[in-house]
């Protein structure tokens, strides 16, 4: 099922709207995940595709097919949102049977396809022992994925996921989000998952679109977000970087007063904002900097090294052998994303 999206704005109230001109365009069968700052308007789009909310201006065309009017019931589109927990009155069957039972006379299964049907979804969602469990007798990681499976009860062909492991703690996270992708691509269906957490939004999504104040910023593959980003928000956001203000001249990126030798960058002249992926800062044994701190991750060596008054984040260059707090360093930077200053913030 492929989602379009065209000039989607929601206001509430004054001020500057939820959404403001939302554009997307998510292939059918595609994975992707909706990343941005609290407030950005993720959860607002969620609810207007799922037709819970209706937006003031723009279009939404769900396998080509505008939707505006459609309600949500009959948009066939599945979804779990973070504060939209289970009925703790029912069972975990009676939970997954929700949707199949309150379809209209003509729609609704029979009694026995619906019990074959939860106790199908509860195996695919692995958890088929829990069926006569209440909600609070389940841990969070097996609620969740008891949530999925009442989405998953009416065969959507869209799913809408609103933060929906955010109460989960790491490892449960990260377990969930490998089995999610693996049931996206098991049944084929679209997905758009919304996170705050770009770790998760990395792992899972075939492209992840970086919303802003209402706006998508970029929409692309995750590597493309990282090594090109569309502007100086997305390159803040995404990832580590050290920023650095600097001065174009000639299409080079000066750093004086810092010591650090000019980089190409094709901006106009003028005043402007490099960042510089720790990766991308070279530390060499001797130079005007000092090593303030070193850290293994167990595969990289990450250093802490001062230059003037500034505190950047580089990486030994290959050969130099273990770096120790105190050393000297010298710093070149490899490469360098840089935007004009007065857009970037
Ligand atoms: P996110 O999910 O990215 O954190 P939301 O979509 O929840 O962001 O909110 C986007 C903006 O819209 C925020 O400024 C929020 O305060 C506002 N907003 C969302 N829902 C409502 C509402 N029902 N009434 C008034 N303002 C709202
Ligand atoms: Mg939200």
């Amino acid at each position: 099922m492929s989602v379009e999206i065209a000039g989607l704005t929601r206001r509430f109230g004054a001020g500057r709207p939820a959404l403001h001109g939302v554009e997307l365009l998510v292939r059918g069968g595609e994975f992707v995940a909706l990343l941005g700052p609290s407030g950005s308007g993720k959860t607002t789009l969620l609810r207007v595709l799922a037709g819970l909310d209706v937006p003031d201006a723009g279009q939404v065309r769900i396998d080509g097919r505008d939707v505006a009017g459609v309600p949500a019931r009959a948009r066939g589109i599945g979804f779990v949102f973070q504060s939209y927990a289970l009925f703790r009155h029912m069972t975990v069957f009676e939970n997954v049977a929700f949707g199949l039972r309150v379809r209209p006379r003509g729609a609704r299964p029979r009694e026995a396809e619906i019990a074959a049907r939860v106790r199908r979804l509860l195996e695919l969602v692995q958890v088929p022992e829990l069926e006569r469990r209440y909600p609070e007798q389940i841990s969070g990681g097996q609620r969740q994925r008891v949530a999925l499976a009442r989405a998953l009860a009416i065969e959507p062909r869209l799913l809408l996921l609103d933060e929906p492991f955010g109460a989960l703690d790491a490892q449960v996270r990260k377990d969930l989000r490998i089995w999610l992708r693996g049931l996206h691509d098991r049944l084929g269906i679209t997905t758009l998952f919304v996170t705050h957490d770009q770790d998760e939004a990395m792992a899972v999504a075939d492209r992840i679109a970086i919303l802003r104040e209402g706006r998508v910023a970029q929409f692309d593959e995750p590597a493309a977000l990282f090594d090109r980003p569309a502007d100086a928000f997305v390159a803040g956001f995404l990832g580590e970087a050290n920023r650095l203000p600097c001065r174009v001249a000639g299409g080079l990126a000066h750093f004086a007063p810092l010591p650090l030798a000019p980089v190409p960058a094709a901006v106009a002249d003028g005043p402007a904002l490099a960042f510089v992926r720790p990766a991308a800062l070279v530390a060499t044994p001797g130079g005007e900097g000092v090593v303030r701190g070193a850290r293994h991750d167990g595969r990289v060596l990450h250093l802490s090294v001062q230059l003037g008054d500034t505190l950047l984040e580089a990486t030994p260059a290959p050969g130099w052998e273990g770096p120790r707090r105190d050393d000297r360093c010298g710093l070149r930077i490899a490469s360098a994303l840089v935007f004009p200053a007065d857009a970037a913030d």
